[in-house]
């Protein structure tokens, strides 16, 4: 084993984290088919199993254990939106003065438009937005080329996320783990 190599495994075992969980509140107000919106929850947990980060699911209004979020799935989108390939005009993450938020907005409007146009599979779109505004909630509102931070999609992205590749980068994740640590602190002395 080369010393580069060795440097990596001890950097690896070093970013491992014990299971955490997010728990989301899933209001579909858009009527977006069941098929798609399971489909769209596998998406989701995929990519978030290799950051040992549960996701489960939940009805609107109910809540469960580790960071609860509220996710509404809607037909809608805000106006002024035309960048029709940028990911934040398939959804939203909402922050109030700075401080991480806990809901996010999914158009699924805007969704369709884009599957349409790069005959892409909705389920998967949509798991990708969900996946990306769940990244906004704990990381910001900052955008990063290649990985599920990126700000627009065209087909090069579109064929990253096909074939699993589109993924959250390592200081991404280390970030993601930090911010979750720092919600359940919260939670417990509050
Ligand atoms: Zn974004």
């Amino acid at each position: 084993m080369s010393s580069k190599a060795l440097v990596c495994v001890v950097c690896s075992t070093m970013t491992v984290f014990a299971a955490e969980r997010m728990s989301i509140a899933v209001c579909n107000l858009g009527d977006v088919p069941e098929r798609t919106v399971a489909g769209a929850e596998s998406v989701v947990e995929a990519i978030f199993s290799p950051l040992r980060i549960d996701v489960a699911w939940n009805g609107c209004e109910e809540s469960g254990s580790g960071l609860n979020i509220i996710l509404r799935l809607r037909r809608d989108r805000p106006a002024g939106s035309e960048r029709a390939d940028s990911l934040d005009v398939m959804g939203m993450a909402f922050t109030a003065a700075g401080v991480a938020g806990n809901r996010a907005d999914a158009y699924f409007g805007a969704i369709e438009g884009f599957v349409r146009r790069h005959q892409a599979d909705p389920a998967e779109v949509l798991g990708y937005v969900v996946a990306h505004e769940l990244g906004h909630l704990l990381l910001g509102p900052g955008h990063s080329a290649g990985s599920i931070m990126s700000a627009s999609w065209n087909d090069k992205t579109l064929e990253a996320a096909r074939q699993r590749w589109l993924t959250f980068n390592q200081s991404q994740r280390a970030a993601i783990h930090r911010e979750l640590q720092v919600r359940a602190s919260l939670a417990v002395t509050r």
